[in-house]
């Protein structure tokens, strides 16, 4: 193949689930691939508005295998992939109070086993490290010493150059609004420039995934997007809070962090809405306020300097769907990656290209992540 309008592979959307997949199927020798990102630039959307932080701890399994995967490439990635460094080590400190911090501390050594450093924290050493939290919300903490703050930007824009180096195309202000279909499986898609043909259309249209599903009609795989706010603001006056970790409150719903323009926050909020321009509402912003003056009062703003919000999709059973469609052949699904898209999209990349080019992975155990799991329920 490889002429202007037919492709070995076509992948909708170029966020960072999208890059990555190209990045990996071209360094698996697959190049003649079409991106098409209906936006004029990449990662306009979830991947633009992430926190953008590595945190190697997860209730969802699957999820926490990732995100271990995810990382050992993000502290090591290739020679000559990525101009800047992609992780800054600045740490992430979680508390948990009750039965949420009796189930940490048992999954404490199984991390330990998979390679995470995990430091637990008396209630005098968060203390130290963030003078701002009050002892009395938490039961027990939790220090990641070597996940924290990843580049997201220049991760994207290493896995879009890297693939187009090798010949991957990329087509911006390109929507796709239908996906031919013969005998039952996939043939090309329709844009407003015209059709493409290729038997391997990709999903990775984030929030809209569940809009892409529509044009292929019968298929039980459901996703649904979450909107989530954050606010900056300025660090108290006098207070140097540059060097301090994240701060995630689990059990209260609230993370806060160190920001170019002082502090970060987010009140950690869930609310399901249809794909958009997520745009945070007062609610979000308020919360977050409310949650700072109730548990860390000396960080309360006065005042917001920005305030966004993006939206995090999941599938019903909070695990990704990675995997070529139980009902349309040639339909392959990447999508549902939730709020960790960005610390795991080197192995979920990885694992798709494998997918897609043996027909099967070493990485890990797939059925976990498989659209099949939905036909099978
Ligand atoms: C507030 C917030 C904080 C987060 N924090 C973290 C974090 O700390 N760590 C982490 O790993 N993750 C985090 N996430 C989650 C992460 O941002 C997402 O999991 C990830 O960005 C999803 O990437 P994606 O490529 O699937 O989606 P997107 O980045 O949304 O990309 C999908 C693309 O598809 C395009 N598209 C859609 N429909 C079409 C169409 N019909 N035709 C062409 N193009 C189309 C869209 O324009 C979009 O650019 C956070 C998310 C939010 C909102």
């Amino acid at each position: 193949m490889g002429s202007e309008s037919s492709f070995d592979a076509i992948i909708i959307g170029c966020g960072i689930a999208g890059a990555s997949l190209a990045y990996f199927l071209a360094e698996r020798g697959m190049t003649d691939i079409l991106i098409l990102e209906r936006e004029e630039q990449p990662g306009y959307h979830a991947t633009g508005r992430a926190a953008g932080v590595l945190v190697e701890l997860d209730f969802v399994p699957s999820i926490l295998e990732l995100k271990i995967l995810g990382g050992r490439f993000l502290r090591n990635p290739p020679d000559g992939f990525s101009e800047y460094p992609l992780l800054r080590q600045s740490g992430i400190l979680i508390m948990f109070k009750g039965e949420l911090w009796d189930s940490v501390r048992q999954m404490i050594p199984g991390l330990r086993q998979s390679g995470v450093v995990v430091n637990v924290l008396s209630r005098e050493d968060v203390m130290s490290l963030i003078p701002v939290v009050s002892s009395n919300n938490f039961d027990g903490a939790v220090l990641l010493p070597e996940d924290g703050h990843i580049d997201a930007n220049e991760l994207l824009w290493s896995y879009i150059r890297n693939a187009r180096r090798r010949g991957a195309r990329l087509h911006l202000k390109e929507e796709v609004h239908g996906i031919e279909l013969e005998q039952g499986r996939v043939s090309g898609v329709k844009t407003i420039a015209g059709e493409y043909r290729s038997p391997l259309v990709i999903n990775a249209s984030g929030a809209w995934a569940g809009n892409i599903r529509k044009f292929i009609g019968q298929t039980p795989v459901q996703l649904t997007p979450y909107r989530r706010t954050i606010i900056t603001f300025a660090s108290p006056d006098g207070m140097e809070t540059k060097d301090w970790p994240l701060a995630a409150d689990l059990s209260h719903d609230l993370y806060f962090s160190p920001e170019s323009s002082g502090m970060l926050a987010s009140p950690m909020d869930e609310d399901p809405m249809e794909p958009c321009d997520a745009r945070p509402d007062e609610l979000g912003v308020a919360q977050t306020i409310e949650r700072l003056k109730q548990f860390t009062p000396r960080l309360a703003p006065r005042s917001i300097i920005h305030k966004w919000a993006g939206l995090r999709t999941f599938a019903p059973d909070q695990a990704m769907v990675v995997g070529e469609d139980p009902v349309v052949k040639g339909f392959f699904w990447l999508s549902g990656q939730g709020g960790a898209g960005i610390e795991t999209s080197a192995a979920v990349g990885q694992i798709a290209s494998d997918l897609i080019v043996d027909g099967r992975t070493e990485i890990m155990d797939v059925s976990q992540i498989s659209p099949m799991r939905f036909a099978d329920a």
